[in-house]
């Protein structure tokens, strides 16, 4: 059966990387390994310029009928000034909510070529493999009420709104805890359960679900602790679940301990398995158009969209040892060369990535 996929390139660097993913999947298909079609459909700053709207009608009808989404990435200065509701970081929470995706696995991997790359030393990191299971359409980024009003003094006040259902909580530490269960056994829930009812919530829920899963270890850690643990000792950790905010900002910490924020890819699932695919780094405005942004992470998110969304763990397995050839074989982009290896632009990359696959 021919699968469908839809591409949102989107702003800034978006669309330089999705055109490398792209052409793996192009190679995926004229090699026999998938039967796919793909279509592309504007999102972000490129749709509000060219339908008004950041979310069109038209891209969230093709995204429900796609069996999978490839996503590249929204914003940039351009839009800065645009009505709050219409940015384009809205276009894509709305997306994520309309398509249900509570579920947000960001696996932090070291690969042993790019130790150097790190700005943590090689022995902290050496060996690293964490997973992140955010919490993705709830929480303090969605919650009402919200927005900038006067006070009765004059002065302006801007307020947000930090809630979890129950229900929100569970479905989340059941995505974490199966995950454990493929990898080392092993959950810590992070909350700021000593401040915030919210998480004091959280922690109660996630150790309810804890008992269903007996043989998965769990334990609770507070989040400004989480950030020093991830600098001083990443590998204590094995499966971190935790919420939309905490997750968005430790998931980037760490991405740093694995050298670049251009190698880690990501996945939104829905409770169906439903999955959009994403590298977790934004648009990159400052090198937009120079052919030097790391199209990786958006090639690995292909290896994660054949893993979750086509069952094809044999087809992730390949791409994410072709990754490791073209790294082997010394070629790098600039966010993670050093001396001695070789620098490629965005697209040689991708064409370094495709001839791997080749010969693989
Ligand atoms: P960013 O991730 O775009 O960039 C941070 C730094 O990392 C920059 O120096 C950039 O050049 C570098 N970088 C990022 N991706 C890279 C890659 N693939 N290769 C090499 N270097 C890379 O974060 P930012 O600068 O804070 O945000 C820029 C824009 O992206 C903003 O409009 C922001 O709202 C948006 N954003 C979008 C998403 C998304 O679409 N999911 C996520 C985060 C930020």
């Amino acid at each position: 059966m021919t699968q469908k996929i839809l591409l949102l390139p989107g702003d800034g660097i978006g669309p330089e990387i999705v055109a490398q993913a792209e052409k793996v999947l192009r190679a995926l298909v004229a090699g026999g390994d998938l039967a796919l079609q793909w279509s592309s459909a504007p999102i972000g700053g490129a749709a509000l310029d060219a339908c008004g709207s950041p979310l069109p009608d038209e891209t969230l009808r093709l995204a429900r009928a796609a069996d999978a989404v490839l996503l590249g990435a929204v914003g940039g200065p351009k839009w800065d000034g645009a009505d709050r509701v219409l940015r384009p970081e809205k276009g894509l929470l709305r997306l994520r909510a309309e398509l249900g995706l509570f579920a947000n696995l960001r696996p932090a991997l070291l690969y042993p070529q790019l130790a150097h790359a790190s700005t943590l030393l090689p022995e902290v990191i050496a060996g690293l493999d964490l997973l992140f299971v955010r919490e993705l359409t709830g929480g303090i980024y969605f919650g009402e009420p919200r927005g900038i009003r006067r006070r009765d003094d004059g002065e302006r006040e801007g307020y947000n709104t930090l809630v979890y259902r129950e229900s929100e909580i569970r479905r989340i530490a059941r995505v974490a805890f199966e995950a454990a269960r493929r990898r080392q056994r092993r959950v810590c829930s992070v909350d700021k359960a000593n401040v915030l009812e919210a998480t004091v919530l959280w922690r109660e829920v996630v150790g309810e679900i804890g008992g269903d899963y007996p043989d998965v270890a769990l334990t609770h850690m507070y989040v400004d602790n989480a950030a020093m643990q991830l600098v001083r000792a990443p590998k204590q950790f094995d499966v971190i679940v935790t919420t939309n905010m905490f997750g968005d900002i430790l998931s980037d910490l760490a991405a740093m301990a694995t050298g670049s924020i251009g190698m880690l890819p990501s996945a939104a699932l829905n409770g169906s398995g439903f999955g959009m695919y994403e590298p977790i780094h934004g648009s990159a405005p400052d090198i937009a158009g120079q052919d030097v942004a790391n199209p990786l992470a958006t090639i690995l998110s292909v290896a994660m969209l054949a893993r979750y969304s086509l069952a094809r763990d044999d087809l992730a397995r390949r791409i994410e040892a072709a990754i490791g050839a073209v790294l082997n074989a010394g070629y790098r982009t600039g966010d993670i060369a050093s001396p001695g290896t070789t620098v490629l632009g965005t697209g040689a990359m991708g064409d370094a990535v495709v001839a791997a696959l080749a010969d693989g």
